[in-house]
């Protein structure tokens, strides 16, 4: 059964100006390789919504771009104080849709973190500079070029609570209260601070407990306005998959090169 691969890119990966170390390089050079694929690049809202309606999309014709954790990388052309100056992902993406111009409009997803505090704290201890901002969200968001998504609240990223086994990993995320935090609560900051509602969801760590995925998720996603949430299965997204633990691969885990990336894209 042919289906649409939802690849996953993380910005802040910058520790050289080669693929393997520079998910600049990399997205650039993978672009490349969707072109030479023949396969479009399709929203991820857009996706799931065919989801939950007509199912009419060519998705062996499709692939799907998503951007984890939210980083001004995503958006900013940025000089990085040891590798240089950074194209955005935002700016690849425009500079592929000037050279293979197509049919659909070319647009990925950031996923990004809900609260400003915790996403300072999480740039300084993982990027060593505070590189998690917001004020490009509303921008981004009209620009067609990247959809604003939730990543929930807080990433449940160890630096905020050191020593805690509760945090770290996304699994004691369990109950009501602590759902409605990351899921309810991120949403509506996420939507003051962009200027629209977030549509689809991703699981810190690609990890959702058996209650947020299979009863929390099911039961209030639709009311919140979500079509949808993301793990981190390498499978390609069927019409047959779980809406609410939709398949995505991520760059360097689950490809490490162009070639294996045309495989990929060849095979799912
Ligand atoms: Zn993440």
């Amino acid at each position: 059964m042919p289906g649409c691969p939802i690849l996953t890119y993380h910005s802040q990966l910058l520790f050289g100006n080669d693929y393997a170390d520079n998910s600049h390089v990399a997205l650039a050079a993978d672009l490349e390789v969707i072109a030479a694929s023949g396969r479009q690049i399709i929203g991820l809202r857009a996706l799931l919504a065919a989801l939950h309606g007509p199912r009419d999309l060519p998705l062996e014709r499709l692939v799907c771009l998503t951007f984890d954790d939210g980083p001004d990388f995503d958006w900013l052309d940025l000089e990085h104080p040891e590798h240089g100056p950074q194209p955005s992902f935002a700016t690849l993406l425009r500079r592929h849709a000037a050279a293979h111009p197509g049919p659909r409009p070319v647009s990925a997803t950031s996923f990004v973190l809900a609260d400003p505090a915790a996403r300072s704290r999480i740039s300084r201890a993982t990027m060593g500079g505070d590189w998690m901002h917001d004020h490009w969200w509303r921008e981004a968001a009209l620009s067609g070029v990247l959809e604003i998504d939730s990543h929930g609240l807080d990433h449940r990223h160890p630096c905020l609570c050191p020593g805690d086994p509760d945090w770290g990993h996304f699994h004691a995320v369990d109950d009501d209260p602590s759902c409605r935090q990351q899921v309810d609560a991120a949403i509506a900051l996420i939507t003051s601070l962009s200027g629209q509602r977030p549509r689809v969801f991703a699981y810190p760590y690609g990890q959702a407990s058996d209650y947020l995925r299979r009863e929390y998720l099911p039961r209030h996603g639709p009311r919140l306005g979500l079509l949808g949430a993301v793990s981190i299965e390498p499978d390609p997204f069927h019409w047959d998959c779980d809406p609410w633990f939709v398949p995505r691969y991520v760059s360097q885990a689950h490809w490490r090169c162009p070639e294996e990336l045309a495989r990929l894209l060849r095979e799912a």
